[in-house]
């Protein structure tokens, strides 16, 4: 082993003697490409070490909490890069084609590293050669591309509807902090894609178009924009209310009308799940394009399924988010057919009902059961429980819930 990594050492050394100013431009370019595959290769055999030290428990003794918390500790790399080296190690552990496609230049380490979910994890009644499939289908992909392809091939095998698909990614949604480091707290927000990107675009937004004068780094400027929304939102100037264009996304008819479940897209690229599209096709402002090929032959007007005056006799209604004991004000909440239009709902007020944004998710989980009609409303949940969900704005005294009557007239005004 010694002798070994002692010819490595040398390898190394003779590399960094090579004077780089002696060489012609494209003898530098390919350098630059042969000493990267030659790190990717090394990358791979790291991770396989990694991957067999933490078998042996090499860390156990040092206090670490992990082989990851060991490794970057002792290397002086980030734990994130620690794990991902990890992730790499047990991918490649567990099959043999990976490891040949990443021998092969055929993927890069980084590439191969975003199948680890899929070799580790496959979903129930997927087989070797489905497995197979998919690292072929991979090769000669970027990270980027051989993640989407790993996504695609997950929600093809996957026994899951989609809306169970979608109920699972959010719940993974969290804002957590880790304890204050040097007078900062490092807080991580994990977020569905459309979620994230509407974050995205709300920090941005509110922290102003970069200039070339401006001096702070990307990073700075988005934290800028949500130091700036919070005190925004401690200032009262953030009011809810129906939300203004803010994301476009396009999707196909047939998704629209519940016939096809081919995902929508937003001008960044992003797919996104048929099923939440329609969800939010409830609440936003739809147009309609006819396409032939690349060429937009026919726009149709801006609409939406509940009008602006159903919106506000709706604040009025319900007062509030209809979930029981949830004070979401009715501002803060958004219209939901409970019958949804594509199904041939009405976009009437005997169809529509206004949640906060969590009880939405709540009511189109796969299993929940609408029971009655927008003024005697009852959800029957997949375990059986009938919840009551009666109207709590001031036309509905005999069911408020207390809040003052002027605040939510005021609030419909
Ligand atoms: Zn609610």
């Amino acid at each position: 082993m010694e002798t070994a990594v002692l010819s490595l050492d040398q390898a190394v050394r003779d590399l960094s003697r090579v004077a780089l100013d002696e060489l012609d431009p494209s003898e530098l370019g390919s350098l630059a490409v042969k000493v990267g595959r030659h790190i990717d290769k090394i990358k791979m055999l790291h991770s396989r070490i990694v991957v067999e030290a933490d078998r042996a428990q090499s860390w156990r003794e040092s206090g670490a909490r992990d082989m990851a918390d060991w490794l970057s500790g002792k290397t002086g790399t980030s734990r994130g890069e620690a794990q991902s080296r990890q992730r790499l190690g047990e991918a490649l552990d567990k099959s043999q084609e990976l490891a040949d496609a990443v021998e092969n230049d055929e993927l890069s380490a980084a590439a191969a590293e975003q199948l680890h979910d899929a070799i580790m994890n496959p979903p129930a009644g997927t087989d070797a050669e489905d497995l197979a499939d998919l690292i072929d289908a991979a090769k000669g992909g970027g990270p980027r591309d051989v993640k989407a392809a790993a996504d695609r091939w997950r929600e093809t095998h996957s026994s899951e509807t989609p809306e169970q698909r979608t109920a699972r990614r959010y719940a993974k949604r969290s804002v957590s902090s880790r304890p204050p480091s040097d007078g900062t707290v490092e807080t991580t927000v994990v977020l569905p894609e459309l979620e994230h990107r509407q974050f995205m675009n709300a920090i941005s937004h509110v922290a102003g178009d970069w200039d070339t004068n401006d001096t702070r780094t990307p990073a700075q400027r988005l934290a800028d924009g949500l130091i700036q929304l919070c005190k925004a939102y401690a200032a009262g100037t953030v009011t809810g209310g129906r939300e203004k264009p803010t994301i476009l996304i396009g999707c196909s008819a047939e998704t629209m009308a519940g016939l096809s479940d081919e995902p929508g897209w937003t001008s960044h690229g992003d797919r996104i799940p048929a099923d939440v599209v329609r969800h939010l096709a409830e609440d936003a402002i739809l147009r309609r394009v006819v396409m032939a090929g690349d060429a937009v032959i026919s726009l149709g007007l801006k609409v939406r399924f509940a009008t602006d005056d159903q919106y506000l006799a709706l604040m009025m209604r319900d007062g509030g988010c209809r979930w029981p004991g949830c004070h979401i004000p009715p501002a803060w909440c958004q219209v939901d057919h409970l019958i949804p239009v594509p199904a041939g709902g009405p976009s009437d007020l005997d169809n529509e009902v206004l949640w906060c944004s969590h009880h939405h998710h709540v009511k189109h989980r796969a299993g929940v059961t609408v029971l009655g009609d927008a003024h005697h409303l009852h959800l029957l949940m997949p375990d059986g429980t009938l919840v009551a969900c009666p109207p709590k704005g001031h036309m509905n005294k005999g069911t408020s819930t207390g809040r003052d009557d002027g605040r939510t007239a005021q609030a419909a005004a």
